[in-house]
């Protein structure tokens, strides 16, 4: 704090204010200026200021340090993601950037209410299910929850859907009981400041939502969620709900400058309950599109089958159809403000992740195009191939789809190449697809050959069919053959497939050598390539939350490389200050690339791969991410791995 003097204040009265505030452990700092004389009081926070404002001599005291601590932005520079984990191997994360959305009726009233809500929400896009079982309700007659048999119901539901369980805890007597059903706890609106009910669901540790009280300000909030932090949990998640004003239109008013107010002042992810703020239906979602646009990391709202016949908050409950077309609505804003909406993955697609072996014992690497494809060597030069499965899928975003949904356990993406350059589409994918990881990355030399059907020769050919990069890569062998059509495919395994079933001599296409044995082709030419230095470079994508590749060739090797995606701070020497601190840690950046950020014009995401020597590489990688973190906007670590081929 900074305590200024009085003007007329005496030496005495300034030498009893430093003594009582040395007594109490502050180190002081005395500045005398022309007008003023001001002592700066570095120390303990929970002093009350009072104190020394009433001291004789003192004009007035500013303080300096805010009383929340762990909540603060100077505690924690980046944002907090939240981890949730669901019954189908996902992980859903509140805070970073993805919207998410939670939705349930008020209260659980029925089995056949919750299933029948859960199947709703779950279809429109909610990630999470809300429900409360013990209702605080500012009547006593009114009614108060089912208890235990609605955590049941509530819990059922969400297993069916693959949701993960917010419901409101109002004492700490019922902790024991709702630990086995709950994911994510809430602090009601009225309980807010119930100080030992927040020490104890703190110390539960468990994530929770904290939300504010229709009288408390954002600081008295964040005190609150001081209470958790210090109790024991790390994951608070702060909810908007709605504050009393003198308006009554609306339930309460959405104090929708709380998003951007809190972001600046907490680490701690922010989300929005338009129900209980407006508390009529209709109002409800575009309340929802607001605090999305506003910058809030997700919603909670109330969604019930049969409003009219709902037994708590029926007014502002949306209907299923509603809350539908809002997460429509949702779907279409948030790549504005350069985020994506989070999904539940479908059911059945839990059969191979985690690095398991599919049915036929193999672990599951995807890939974009036709058997024969450059890609599937790469993946069989990566795995051992008696341990790999190569799935071919139809494009670059089903493999890292595919991922995240824990169809494949791993995908093999070109991101570039020496002499086409970057495969910008797959830089965009890491930035829309944050559960992905690099896990490895391998550089294949691309070599061509000259395929043609049994008993077919050089001289016999008239048509070659490739793809038209390998076309023009091998100008000047096909330069020596004037006479032959040279015809587009869409890659060279499709050029091999159609070679094969024409079955004529007069065609040949250009593509890896690998076809020959794959489509029954003979090898006409081999090494066909103008520039031997014709290298891919691919990278193994796996979701953020398997282990380690298993299968994977060079698994006794150390990590040899770590990347890096990063959004620079909108000022001068911005990405100097960023590439300065690489720099420092005598790191060799070998690739940097920079992408448009979705919705945010001349604002840019940077990709970064640097080469480590160090034995630990994680502790490195960790104290470089520290170092950047106060020169970026945000940084992720998209991997720390080891490159084959390089
Ligand atoms: C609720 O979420 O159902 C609820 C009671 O909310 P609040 O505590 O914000 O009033
Ligand atoms: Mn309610």
């Amino acid at each position: 704090m900074v305590i200024v003097l009085k003007k007329n204040s005496t030496e005495e009265q300034k030498k009893y204010i430093c003594q009582f505030l040395k007594e109490k452990n502050f180190k002081l700092n005395e500045i005398v200026g022309e007008e003023d004389t001001v002592i700066a009081a570095v120390g303990k926070v929970s002093m009350d200021i009072r104190e020394v404002e009433l001291l004789p001599g003192v004009n007035n005291v500013i303080p300096i340090s805010k009383p929340f601590k762990l909540a603060s932005r100077e505690f924690k520079k980046e944002n907090t993601i939240i981890e949730v984990p669901n019954n189908r191997g996902q992980i859903i994360r509140i805070g970073g950037q993805h919207v998410v959305s939670i939705a349930g009726p008020c209260a659980v009233e029925s089995r056949e209410q919750m299933m029948e809500i859960a199947a709703a929400v779950a279809s429109s896009g909610a990630v999470m299910l809300r429900g409360g079982a013990y209702k605080p309700r500012s009547s006593p007659y009114s009614f108060q929850g089912l208890g235990e048999e609605g955590l049941k119901y509530l819990k059922e539901a969400g297993e069916k859907y693959g949701l993960p369980i917010v419901t409101e805890i109002v004492s700490e007597s019922l902790i024991p009981l709702m630990r086995d059903y709950v994911d994510v706890y809430q602090i009601g609106a009225r309980n807010m400041q119930n100080f030992d009910l927040l020490k104890k669901v703190g110390a539960i540790g468990k994530p929770v939502i904290l939300k504010r009280s229709y009288t408390a300000t954002l600081e008295e909030l964040l005190m609150s969620a001081e209470y958790l932090l210090s109790s024991g949990t790390d994951s608070v998640i702060l909810c908007e709900r709605g504050i009393r004003t003198f308006e009554h239109a609306t339930r309460n008013t959405l104090d929708i400058s709380a998003v951007p107010v809190l972001r600046s002042l907490t680490h701690l992810p922010i989300i929005v309950d338009p129900s209980h703020a407006v508390g009529i239906r209709d109002k409800v979602p575009s309340m929802g599109l607001a605090s999305i646009a506003a910058g809030a990391d997700g919603i909670i709202v109330e969604v019930h089958n049969h409003p009219e016949k709902a037994m708590s908050d029926g007014a502002q409950s949306m209907l299923p159809s509603q809350f539908d077309k809002m997460m429509h609505d949702i779907e279409a804003l948030a790549p504005v403000i350069g985020k994506s909406v989070a999904h539940i993955r479908e059911e059945n697609s839990s059969v191979v992740h985690s690095g398991q072996k599919n049915s036929s014992g193999k672990i599951v690497c995807v890939y974009s195009g036709k058997r024969g494809a450059y890609a599937e060597q790469a993946i069989s030069r990566y795995f051992d191939s008696h341990d790999v499965e190569a799935v071919a899928v139809d494009s670059f975003e089903e493999i890292f789809q595919s991922v995240v949904d824990g169809k494949a356990d791993y995908g093999m993406v070109p991101i570039e190449n020496s002499l086409a350059g970057s495969v910008f589409q797959n830089y965009d994918n890491f930035s829309r697809f944050e559960d992905v990881s690099i896990a490895g990355a391998i550089t294949l030399n691309i070599r061509h050959a000259l395929l043609g059907i049994k008993g077919a020769t050089i001289s016999n050919i008239k048509n070659v069919y490739s793809h038209p990069q390998a076309l023009s890569q091998c100008k000047k062998f096909l330069d020596n053959h004037k006479d032959w059509n040279f015809i587009d495919a869409v890659s060279t395994a499709t050029a091999a497939q159609f070679v094969a079933e024409k079955k004529s001599k007069e065609n040949a296409a250009i593509a890896s050598s690998v076809n020959a044995a794959l489509y029954k082709l003979e090898i006409l030419a081999e090494d066909i390539e103008n520039d031997p230095g014709n290298f891919t470079r691919f990278v193994v994508i796996q979701a953020n939350h398997t282990t380690k590749p298993k299968g994977a060739k060079e698994a006794n090797v150390p990590a040899n490389m770590a990347s890096f995606i990063f959004k620079t701070k909108n000022e001068p020497g911005a990405l100097y200050n960023v590439l300065g601190v690489f720099n420092d840690c005598g790191l060799n950046m070998t690739r940097l690339e920079s992408r448009p950020i979705a919705g945010q014009p001349w604002r840019y995401w940077f990709y970064a791969d640097a080469e480590i020597k160090n034995q630990n590489a994680a502790e490195y990688v960790k104290s470089l991410m520290e170092k950047l973190s106060d020169k970026v906007e945000e940084i992720r670590l998209l991997g720390i791995y080891s490159e084959l081929g390089k």
